[in-house]
């Protein structure tokens, strides 16, 4: 959830419960004050009855005694014969009676009894039926009889009328006994009786607001209801079910009572002897008042709610919500934009300067993340994306188009001679070497404009380091094959100019190979797998060069793989054998030595030859095995030729470069000629310019080598690039001229020039020259000619098995000058 609608929905119930605790006192009060105000309204309606019922009593009793001391009423009683005073009186008095019912509509009944019960006068209201003359057997009659009090009041229900009545019976004593005061008793004559109704409590019950949801009224002590208002129905279930616990005392009861209907305030007092009120009041008024008093408060107070939760809401949201969704867009801005921050505090406070850690960390995180970035992307060495990056940017040329492969070409740089360089020269000059060709690959993509690329094509170039010597050109938009040998001769020039590091002179060369997406790169795997083929292909063709990815060249790939694991093999169980070719002195036509070539007999491919191989052993570092191997068994078969005796020639022995940079040479070769207990003088070498190129380290094992006493030939002069005179000083003893330089030579004024220079430059730095492939007697005749000290070539002798070239030992063997 968001911040604000978390905290709206904070606010609220809070502004809420801090309005509800300043109103439930109140409530509470209420709440008590009501409860009390309701039993006080209890007490007040009972008191009301009471004072009615107190009034009605005292009205009774002032009006029988003024009928008891009536004047006429004492003349009818004075006559002591009966029926003179029903005759005589008995009209006047009734008259007299009637005429006080007629001014008070509560009287029932004013009657006259004489003392035996006999009822003389009687006035009855008109709906009433008088329906005894004698009284002596009704109750109240007998209560006054009996009493010894001149007025007794009873509550009963009234034989005539048969409903509620207060019946006062109140004696009339003998007169004229009572006047004369002859005797001290008095006799009763007769009883003034009169009744009345409890209508005159219609009043007091018709406006009790009591009566709204509760019930009054007044019962005797059995529970018998005579005057009932409001609820009936709950006013006889309590006297049918509660009735029992009413008490005599006389202060207002008040008490809970629970009736079906619900929860009653019950207020009880007994009024007048045998007469009680009883007042109810359902407590859920009391509960519908402080309801509707809560709602009331709530709803007064609601407006103060929302006007504090909005003013609160406006508040928080100013000062923290805002400024924090700020801080929020600022430091995902910051994420996007690599450091924008726009956050602008208004304030100091906490809040700023959580702002400014923010800002530092964020800041500081984009620093790590361009840091991690550098690492995990960039080569720290020549600050060229790494392998990594490369596969990305490849995977999205080829992501960027569906349908169609994209117009890219891969150019796969591997450095020549790189190994040599880094195993002599030592890592830092091998480091430096590479951060000087990076910046010859990067200039030579600056300077790349007036290729023919694509029209419209976005020509960002990358290059890219993949590892040790492994470079690649990334190129967009290309068109043809001719854009990019444009760019491939063009970084081979470049990298070809000499570079001094650590105060030495460095010629490199490089192996490119080239696939272009459009021909054979179906994938972004297949493209730079096609490139690095393309590359062994360069390799093979003499390195330095350039080569285009094709069918075939993938085919040799997978046949130079073969080889590989076949030579392996083949070192392993000692398969590969020597031939020895013959090199003949010019001036003496002798023998004067012999070169051990290698031969190998694969047993599925049959002969491969050592063009093939000893270039695959060289780059796979298998060489080095196979080197000792060829060293060891050349010296054991000159070991053997000797003790054959036959009279030997020193044996030229083909050392890589490879072994130079891995192996210490001389030492190699001094433990194997005192294995074989040989003469430094019958081992020779052969290194080509590559070795004396690699750096000092090789030229001090090979002098170490000379001064053992080893002869050193330098092969395949020509087809390097040293001159002549880089010669000067190095510890050769021969110069081979390569054979590609001899072949044809007849023809070619051109190689004539050459071979002669050679010859007599060679000479001039005290070095035999050795011709290499001469097959014609005109090749033979022009180097005899030019004075080549010796001839090795299929003219004379191919390579020859040691057995047959034993034979030629036993012939012609002269010793070299
Ligand atoms: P290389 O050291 O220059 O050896 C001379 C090559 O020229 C040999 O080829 C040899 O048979 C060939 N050859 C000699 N006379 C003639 C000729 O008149 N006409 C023609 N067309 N060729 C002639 P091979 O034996 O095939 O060796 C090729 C290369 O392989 C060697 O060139 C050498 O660089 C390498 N190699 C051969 N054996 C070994 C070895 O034992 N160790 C090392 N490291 N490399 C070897
Ligand atoms: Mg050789
Ligand atoms: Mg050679």
């Amino acid at each position: 959830m968001l911040l604000k609608p978390k905290i709206a929905l904070l606010i609220f119930p809070i502004i809420i419960v801090q309005v509800m605790v300043l109103i439930a006192p109140s409530f509470m009060l209420y709440q008590a004050k009501f409860g009390a105000q309701m039993e006080a309204h209890i007490s007040d309606s009972i008191a009301q009855a009471e004072h009615s019922l107190d009034r009605q009593l005292r009205a009774l009793t002032a009006d029988s005694l003024f009928f008891s001391e009536n004047q006429l009423v004492n003349q009818y009683l004075r006559i002591t014969d009966k029926n003179t005073r029903l005759n005589v009186l008995q009209d006047a008095l009734q008259k007299q009676f009637s005429a006080f019912m007629d001014v008070h509509p509560e009287y029932v009944e004013i009657s006259l009894l004489m003392a035996d019960g006999s009822e003389e006068v009687a006035v009855l209201k008109e709906d009433v039926n008088n329906q005894r003359a004698n009284e002596q057997q009704v109750l109240y009659f007998k209560t006054i009889s009996q009493s010894s009090a001149n007025i007794e009041i009873t509550p009963l229900i009234d034989p005539d009328s048969r409903q509620w009545v207060l019946v006062a019976a109140r004696k009339i004593f003998n007169q004229e006994l009572t006047a004369q005061r002859l005797s001290p008793t008095k006799t009763v004559q007769a009883y003034l009786i009169i009744k009345i109704n409890f209508d005159f409590l219609d009043y007091l019950f018709k406006y009790n607001s009591l009566l709204d949801n509760g019930f009054i009224m007044i019962h005797d002590a059995r529970g018998v209801a005579i005057k009932v208002q409001g609820d009936q129905q709950v006013a006889s279930s309590f006297l049918a079910n509660s009735f029992a616990v009413i008490t005599e005392q006389k202060s207002v009861q008040v008490r809970d009572w629970s009736a079906d209907k619900g929860a009653y305030i019950i207020g009880q007092k007994k009024l007048f002897k045998g007469l009680f009120y009883t007042a109810g009041w359902p407590q859920s008024e009391l509960q519908l008042l402080l309801r509707s008093i809560g709602l009331s408060s709530l709803l007064s107070a609601l407006p103060v709610i929302i006007f504090s939760t909005l003013v609160l809401f406006w508040l928080l949201n100013r000062l923290f919500i805002k400024p924090i969704l700020q801080l929020t867009l600022s430091a995902r801005k910051m994420g996007k934009q690599r450091g924008a921050w726009t956050f602008q505090a208004t304030s100091r406070d906490e809040l700023s300067d959580l702002a400014e850690t923010i800002k530092e960390m964020g800041q500081g995180l984009i620093k790590q993340k361009q840091k991690v970035h550098e690492i995990a992307y960039i080569d720290s060495l020549t600050k060229l994306p790494n392998r990594r990056q490369f596969t990305d940017d490849l995977q999205y040329h080829y992501g960027q188009t569906q349908s169609e492969l994209p117009d890219i070409a891969l150019l796969f740089i591997d450095l020549d001679g790189f190994k040599q360089v880094n195993d002599s020269c030592g890592h830092g000059v091998g480091d430096h070497l590479l951060v000087i060709v990076a910046e010859r690959l990067k200039n030579v993509l600056r300077a790349s404009d007036r290729i023919n690329y694509t029209a419209g094509t976005a020509r960002e170039h990358k290059i890219a380091r993949l590892g040790g010597d492994e470079f690649t050109i990334l190129l967009q938009g290309i068109k043809d094959r001719q854009s990019v040998e444009q760019i491939a001769e063009r970084i081979l020039r470049t990298l070809n100019s000499t570079m001094t590091i650590a105060g030495k002179e460095f010629v490199v060369g490089a192996s490119i190979g080239i696939a272009i997406a459009a021909e054979y790169g179906d994938s972004a795997v297949d493209l730079l797998k096609n490139a690095d083929t393309a590359m062994y292909e360069a390799k093979a063709r003499g390195k330095n060069t350039y080569s285009f990815f094709n069918k075939s060249a993938a085919q040799k790939s997978i046949e130079r793989m073969e080889i590989k694991e076949a030579l392996r093999r083949a070192i392993n169980n000692d398969e590969l054998q020597l031939a020895y070719q013959p090199q003949i002195c010019t001036k003496t036509g002798k023998m004067v030595g012999c070169e051990a070539l290698v031969r190998w007999r694969q047993p599925e491919k049959g002969w491969i030859a050592p063009s093939v191989f000893i270039a695959i052993a060289e780059e796979s570092g298998l060489i080095v095995p196979l080197g000792r191997q060829i060293l060891h068994k050349a010296c054991q078969q000159i070991k053997q030729w000797q003790e054959m005796g036959y009279a030997t020639v020193p044996v030229w022995v083909n050392v890589s470069c490879v072994q130079l940079g891995q192996e210490n040479m001389q030492q190699v070769i001094m433990d194997c000629l005192a294995k074989t207990a040989l003469s430094p003088e019958s081992l020779a070498i052969e290194v080509t310019e590559s070795s004396i190129m690699q750096g000092t380290d090789s030229i001090v094992q090979l002098e170490k080598i000379q001064a053992a006493g080893v002869r050193i030939a330098l092969d395949d002069f020509g087809t390097g690039y040293s001159s002549l005179s880089a010669l000067r000083g190095l510890p050769i003893d021969e110069l081979k001229i390569d054979k590609s330089f001899i072949s044809g030579l007849h023809n070619s004024e051109d190689g004539k020039a050459i071979v002669s220079a050679i010859i007599a430059m060679a000479h001039q730095l005290n070095l035999q020259v050795v011709a290499e492939g001469v097959e014609t007697a005109q090749e033979l005749a022009f180097v005899k000619q030019k004075q080549a000290d010796i001839i090795q070539g299929y003219y004379f002798s191919k390579a020859l098995p040691a057995e047959e070239f034993a034979k030629k030992l036993a012939c012609a063997v002269a010793k070299r000058a």
